[in-house]
């Protein structure tokens, strides 16, 4: 039984799964080797976020949120700036 069959008493109680079915959705096979753990996360790379010009002051803000700087947002003042 693996790691987390230990829980599955009371996991199926709670969410009235089956027992079997919650052992073959969580438990894997075999282990699998360093190599291939590497492999898998040799894909996982950072990303720069995607950075817009505030339409008020013209500071770098995320899109769709509203302004850290001055607080607006579509050119309205929705919070007040620090
Ligand atoms: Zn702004």
């Amino acid at each position: 039984m693996c790691v987390a069959g230990i829980f599955y008493d009371t996991l199926c109680e709670e969410n009235s799964m089956d027992k079997e079915v919650f052992q073959m959705s969580i438990c894997p096979k075999n282990k699998s080797s360093k190599g291939h753990r590497d492999q898998r996360r040799a894909n996982w790379k950072m990303s720069a976020p995607t950075l817009v010009k505030c339409s008020k002051c013209g500071s770098l803000m995320v899109p769709h949120r509203v302004c850290k700087n001055c607080g607006s947002y579509n050119k309205k003042q929705i919070v007040e700036a620090d």
